[in-house]
């Protein structure tokens, strides 16, 4: 659409009691090409007919019968809805005192009655076109283009009004982008926003091509589609007959993503995960309806993402319960509910633990011990993950004092980061530290930090990373091969050591990939003086490929699962039985 036509389909009003003048201008306009007039000479019925129609710019007369000009400015002003309406005055008088007082009351601007059809022409596309701009800014998301947050949650609720009268359906998907965080951490800005615009595209064609929407009639796609931030797209179908059609629409977007997106010549796969709430069953205003479409968005991204899910009780039990769970970490904290467990790291040639993976559990009171994986990520989104892990190194740094004084000599600790946690400033001051109160030597203390991470910001990693190397801690690289880095993006970082992702390990000994990509990553790494270590190591015949691939260190459950401290000194004594009680896992 060209501006012209998008001005020319902006609603115009006019109140002037005099109604031919209204005949006039009206006649004049639509001959200029505006074909959305609305004329009015009862000034009674202004206010409440301004507020249906919902003009662009009004054009309103102050002597009038009824109510005057001034008092209908007045009352739109006290609106909000209205505060902001363009409104320019017909005002026959030149005197300025009039006009001081209109332009006290807001008025936009003015047109000397009779009015001049140049200049009334000039007026309205001037104003039209500044409100025009305003309402990009305001209502439209600058990068994709698309409608924002607020302009979704107007649309939403003229809808749902309308709707009200019909008994029509009308449903909200709400659209995430899965491992969107770690995309962009791992590129930075730039390729994200291009990445955002990719999306939004094929959001757009998606809905474009749909049946659904194509048979709806004047549906415009760039209309429905919504960008509400981050990561998070919406579409609203306003025109569906049942509550299926919306899941046509739910799963044609998740097919649609199964092909990888082009940004600046690499190919990255999106998955999408979409929640969908439904008018009137699922709420009854468009807050709701997009809160419950939002958490049901968040069950799907939860349960693995890549597929689509309607508003359901399951939904919304979920998000209470993680609510909860966000409020219970809290109290977690200061009751010591949480413990460290050690998963052995093994050496693949003499068959000697040479390494503790330090691994973070939470016995919760209620719901007994609750996987980090869960906990974790809401420790980072409350702001508790810094105390967290600072306990966490702490235990870790006294726990291998402790083994050392026991005879467990040169074991390295490994103790895992998170984002919030590597990106403090003050986090090697804070490693430091607890260095010094625990005693522990810093030779025995690994910090792993995964791919994606390091990735996210090379300078601030690089920079961390030589502070620790020069204070004698190593620092491993977790979940190498998932984080969209290769070794080249690697090789400028001072690391010690890399650990090969499990997903690389299941696969071994038989599957050409899996072997094509662990002993290529083994031998590049080797060139560069990384240790390695491959972790998820379930059976012997993994075991044995990675030993035969040059693999240094081997932890996963085909030696040991996570154990206590008990069982891990044990464990460490028992070594030379290692291999007899792997074999009957
Ligand atoms: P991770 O660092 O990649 O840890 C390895 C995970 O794989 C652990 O899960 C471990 O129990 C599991 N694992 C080890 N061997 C095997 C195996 O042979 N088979 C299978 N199926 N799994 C195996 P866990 O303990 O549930 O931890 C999950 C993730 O939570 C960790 O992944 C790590 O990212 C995070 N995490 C755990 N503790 C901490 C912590 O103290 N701080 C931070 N920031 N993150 C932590
Ligand atoms: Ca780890
Ligand atoms: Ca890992």
């Amino acid at each position: 659409m060209t501006e012209v036509t998008t001005l020319h389909n902006s609603v115009i009003m006019m109140v002037d009691d005099e109604s031919i003048m209204v005949e006039l201008i009206q006649m004049f306009l639509e001959e200029t090409g505006y074909k959305r007039f609305y004329g009015i000479s009862d000034s009674l019925e202004a206010i409440s007919e301004i507020h249906l129609r919902k003009p662009d710019i009004l054009l309103l007369d102050l002597v009038m019968p009824g109510i005057n000009g001034f008092e209908i400015l007045k009352q739109l002003r006290a609106h909000p809805q209205t505060a902001h309406l363009p409104v320019v005055v017909l005002t026959s008088s030149s005197d300025c005192e009039t006009k001081l007082k209109a332009l006290e009351l807001g008025a936009t601007d003015f047109l000397a009655k009779p009015v001049d059809q140049s200049e009334l022409a000039l007026r309205i596309r001037n104003t039209l076109t500044f409100k025009a701009y305003q309402d990009q800014l305001a209502y439209y998301d600058s990068l994709t283009g698309l409608p924002n947050r607020r302009l979704c949650l107007e649309r939403l609720n003229n809808a749902i009004s309308r709707f009200q009268k019909v008994n029509g359906f009308l449903s909200v998907l709400n659209i995430r982008l899965g491992h969107f965080r770690k995309v962009a951490d791992t590129y930075g800005p730039e390729i994200s926003d291009a990445l955002l615009k990719e999306v939004s595209e094929r959001l757009l064609d998606c809905v474009r091509s749909s049946d659904i929407v194509s048979h709806g009639g004047d549906y415009d796609p760039s209309r429905i589609t919504a960008h509400l931030g981050g990561d998070e797209f919406s579409i609203l179908l306003t025109r569906i007959q049942n509550e299926n059609d919306a899941s046509y629409v739910g799963e044609r977007l998740v097919q649609s993503f199964d092909k990888p997106l082009c940004v600046e010549g690499r190919e990255i796969y999106m998955p999408l995960s979409v929640g969908i709430a439904v008018y009137p069953s699922d709420g009854d205003n468009a807050e709701i309806l997009l809160s419950r479409a939002s958490s049901t968005a968040d069950l799907v991204v939860d349960e693995g993402e890549n597929g689509f899910q309607f508003y359901s009780d399951e939904a919304n039990t979920h998000l209470k319960e993680k609510m909860e769970l966000g409020q219970d970490l809290r109290k977690g904290l200061s009751n010591k509910e949480f413990y460290l467990v050690y998963q052995p790291q093994v050496d693949a040639v003499s068959q000697k633990v040479k390494g503790a993976e330090a691994l973070l559990r939470w016995n919760h009171p209620s719901k007994g011990v609750v996987a980090p994986n869960v906990f974790i990520p809401l420790a980072e989104e409350n702001g508790l993950m810094i105390e967290l892990g600072t306990r966490v190194l702490r235990e870790a740094c006294q726990q291998s004092v402790l083994w050392e004084k026991e005879g467990i000599e040169d074991l390295t600790v490994a103790v895992n980061v998170s984002g919030r946690q590597f990106k403090a400033d003050n986090f090697f001051d804070t490693v430091k530290r607890v260095i010094a109160e625990t005693g522990a030597a810093p030779s025995n203390i690994m910090i792993e930090i995964t791919e994606s991470l390091a990735m996210s910001d090379v300078h601030q990693a690089i920079a961390v990373l030589l502070q620790l190397r020069g204070f004698g801690i190593s620092v491993s690289v977790d979940d190498f091969g998932t984080g969209y880095s290769s070794l080249s993006y690697l090789k400028d970082f001072p690391i010690a050591e890399l650990k090969i992702d499990k997903a690389f390990v299941d696969g071994l000994p038989d599957n050409l990939g899996d072997q094509a990509i662990s002993s290529a990553i083994i031998s590049m790494a080797k060139k560069l003086g990384y240790k390695i270590v491959a972790e998820g190591v379930e059976n012997k015949q993994q075991a044995d490929y990675l030993s035969f691939v040059g693999c240094d260190l081997i932890q996963g459950y085909f030696y040991s699962k996570p154990l206590s401290v008990k069982e891990f000194s044990e464990f460490y004594f028992r070594e030379d039985t290692v291999l007899i009680q792997g074999a009957q896992l």
